[in-house]
């Protein structure tokens, strides 16, 4: 038996998730940070007959340090990295330009002194590349793979490459110890509120994601199997709240709507998620 840790790494919109649900399917647990360490990675527990992965999955990596808020994710992510994990799988969309912050996740990358694979990542789409612009990578990185995690090209063969690099038998017993998702306690909260908090980086401008939380507050199965999560958005300013909820309500409503889909595909139910605005200038105080 296999055990071991990989990190996930990619700039925003790689991929990441998607690669995760898709391996994930049933076989697979999703895990999230323990309820004192917020805005941790989020990790996923892949496990089959040639043994366990933990994926760790990492939203707060790709941030400008611009505050103390995303410092302490930079160096807590970097820690993190640097005790535990056993493969780093860097993740590119050939698809989008190669940018500052690309530079930035391959600075990161190179810091790491663990086996990497390279994974150029949405090789279904043919009609718009900037592939030219990746290709120097694959000297530095000579295990690589192209693939779409989206349709699931080629991610048997990375999984059996990543499975290769693991050791035997390692941490046994951390990874036991890890509480299979769903777990309707403060750990399933976090995850939500980390997935919730990452579509607000994802959907909103440069600033606003600096000065957000999010929050979940309630989560309850309904009689019809149905998951009820009640959770809020928290920014320090009402204009940054009147952009968070968008004209006529449209940009919360496609906030919540992409995070429910996610959460739903991670909990494997259906969800009905109940999402609002707070402004709270001194959240930052209180939450975290
Ligand atoms: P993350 O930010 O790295 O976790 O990226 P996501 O998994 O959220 O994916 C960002 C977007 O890219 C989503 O709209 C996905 O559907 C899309 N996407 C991810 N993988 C593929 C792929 O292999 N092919 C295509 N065409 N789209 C993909
Ligand atoms: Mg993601």
């Amino acid at each position: 038996m296999k055990t071991g840790k990989v990190l996930l790494v990619g700039r925003p919109n790689v991929g990441k998730s998607t690669f995760l649900n898709n391996i994930i399917g049933q076989k697979v647990a999703i895990t999230s940070p323990k309820p004192q360490t917020t805005r941790f990675p989020i990790r996923a527990l892949y496990q089959d007959e040639r043994g366990k992965i933990i994926f760790i999955d990492t939203p707060g990596l790709m941030k400008k340090t611009e505050d103390y808020l995303s410092e302490n994710i930079n160096k807590r992510t970097i820690e993190a990295i640097n005790e535990e994990i056993d493969l780093v799988v860097y993740m590119v969309d050939h698809t989008r330009k190669r940018d500052f912050e690309e530079a930035r996740v391959l600075g990161i990358v190179r810091q790491i002194n663990k086996p990497k694979i390279l994974v150029i990542n949405k090789i279904d789409i043919t009609e718009k590349t900037y592939k030219p612009q990746y290709e120097f990578l694959k000297e530095e990185f000579p295990i690589y793979f192209e693939i779409s995690a989206l349709k699931k090209i080629n991610i048997k063969p990375l999984m059996n490459k990543i499975f290769e690099f693991l050791p035997e038998e390692k941490k046994e017993s951390e990874i036991e110890n890890i509480h299979p998702y769903p777990v309707l306690n403060i750990d399933a909260k976090t995850f939500i509120s980390e997935l919730i908090r990452e579509k607000v980086f994802l959907m909103m401008g440069e600033e606003i994601p600096y000065t957000t939380t999010a929050i979940v507050e309630e989560i309850s199965e309904r009689d019809n199997g149905l998951m009820y999560i009640k959770a809020k958005i928290l920014t320090t300013h009402d204009r940054y709240k009147k952009m968070l909820i968008g004209k006529g309500g449209r940009k919360i409503k496609e906030i919540g709507s992409y995070a429910r889909k996610e959460i739903s595909l991670a909990i494997n139910k259906k969800v009905y998620l109940d999402l609002t605005v707070e402004t709270d200038p001194h959240w930052q105080k209180t939450y975290f």
